[in-house]
């Protein structure tokens, strides 16, 4: 299974992706998290994103698409992989399609989630994030047992640099410009599938099935 997942900041992307990976037993590719790694850990790639990312804006895409192609080489990506957050440009899909083309891997279906900018302001502004296991909490919809500290593996959670107010709203004016077009870039390939992603975690889970059920 080769999936894509789009929408905005907030929609449930990894909270679906990491569900999604568990039940094909495939990995889930977070480009998001994989640059947020980068920034920790003060490589080369990291300093060059870090600027982008804390004014909620894209990385340049010759960056991405090379860290995208390489982690699509691995040994696990081979029998299928769920990009989260990538593409998110039309540069960027068309680097995509020509990649998968090429190796005679094509998508089985893009996931587009959707949610209102206000559900997406609050549930962006109440998350919390494990840095070990990636799971994300939120203290107004799912919050975890214990305050601060993630339910799946004890690690202490933290809120994301970029989810203030301004920046979560820089980011969805630019998920907006440059992201919302590949909807129909996915559409006239017949890949699009839609999903209602304004409701609780294991009903969008429930959507995401059935839309796939053509595809799986
Ligand atoms: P995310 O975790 O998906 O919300 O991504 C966090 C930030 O990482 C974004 O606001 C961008 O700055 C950067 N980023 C993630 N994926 C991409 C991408 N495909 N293209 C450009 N920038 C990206």
């Amino acid at each position: 299974m080769r999936l894509v997942l789009l929408g905005p900041p907030g929609a449930g992307k990894g909270t679906q992706g990491q569900r999604l990976a568990e039940r094909f037993d495939i990995p889930q590719i977070s480009t998001g998290d994989t640059l947020r790694s980068h920034v920790q850990e003060g490589t080369m790639l990291g300093v060059k994103a870090r600027a982008f990312m804390d004014r909620g804006e894209y990385v340049p895409d010759e960056v991405v698409v090379e860290m995208v192609m390489d982690r699509l080489q691995e040994d696990d990506a081979q029998k299928g992989f769920i990009l989260d957050g990538f593409p998110r440009t039309a540069r960027q899909a068309l680097a995509l399609e020509e990649a998968l083309d090429h190796a005679g891997r094509p998508l089985d279906a893009v996931l587009k989630f959707t949610i209102s900018d206000q559900m997406a302001v609050r549930r962006l502004l109440n998350r919390w994030t494990c840095p070990n296991c990636k799971r994300t909490f939120n203290a107004e919809f799912i919050p975890p047992v214990a305050q601060g500290i993630c339910d799946t593996c004890g690690g202490q959670l933290e809120r994301r640099a970029d989810d203030d107010e301004l920046t979560i709203l820089r980011r969805l004016a630019v998920y907006r410009d440059q992201t919302e077009p590949l909807e129909a870039f996915y559409r006239e390939r017949h890949l699009l599938l839609e999903i209602d992603a304004e409701a609780r975690e294991e009903l969008v889970g429930e959507r995401t099935m059935s839309a796939l059920a053509p595809v799986t």
